[in-house]
């Protein structure tokens, strides 16, 4: 049986973790998609909780074997993708799911399943913003500040393609509670129907 899809997407630091986190916390039968990656782990991250971290060899492997649902080079040589078996297990269990993922992967998953996912866009206010956030999180090293910097500026242009956008401005509570009532009525909607 398949379950829904909540598709969240928005550059890196537009905040979209941290919305996913929280909507993790409010509705219990959304599971999070872990996904595969061959980025090197970051300090705290967890071997199969927050990605399944791979070589680039084995992630090559894994697309050549048609394991993944989709997949994405999200930065030059950086792999992401979504293996099939992680959704299914979900399912099973008779969880909803809900990912976050680059705008392309985003699309992607929509096209596939049309009618039982809401794709949701987090709009930082400017690009300007974006960076101090990215640099006060201290993630990435120079050159990978500046790919994630070029890379969010194309995101930015793939909003309008969503079901939603939501602004994550200046006002997180805002923010949160707006997810909550968008992502609530998409999960009532199976329940009703
Ligand atoms: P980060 O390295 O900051 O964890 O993630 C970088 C980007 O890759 C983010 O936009 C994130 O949403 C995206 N991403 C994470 N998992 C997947 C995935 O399974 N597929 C795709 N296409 N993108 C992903």
């Amino acid at each position: 049986m398949n379950g829904k899809l909540v598709i969240v997407a928005g550059p890196s630091g537009s905040g979209k973790t941290t919305i996913v986190r929280h909507l993790l916390g409010v509705y219990p039968r959304l599971a999070f998609s872990i996904s595969a990656t061959s980025r090197q782990k970051r300090e705290g991250e967890m071997d199969g909780e927050d990605y399944y971290f791979l070589s680039v060899e084995q992630f090559k492997d894994k697309i050549n074997k048609g394991e993944f649902l989709e997949w994405e080079e999200v930065y030059p040589g950086t792999f992401y993708g979504t293996f099939r078996t992680e959704v299914e297990r979900l399912w099973q269990a008779d969880r909803d799911v809900i990912f976050d993922i680059d705008v392309k992967g985003a699309m992607n998953l929509k096209k596939y399943y049309p009618d039982q996912s809401i794709s949701i866009f987090i709009q930082p206010p400017s690009l300007e913003t974006l960076a101090q956030r990215l640099k006060k999180r201290k993630t990435e090293t120079p050159e990978f500040f500046q790919q994630r910097i070029s890379k969010a500026a194309e995101e930015l242009t793939y909003a309008s393609k969503f079901d939603k956008i939501i602004h994550n401005h200046n006002d997180l509570d805002a923010t949160l509670a707006e997810a909550d009532k968008m992502v609530g009525e998409f999960l009532e909607l199976r329940t009703k129907s």
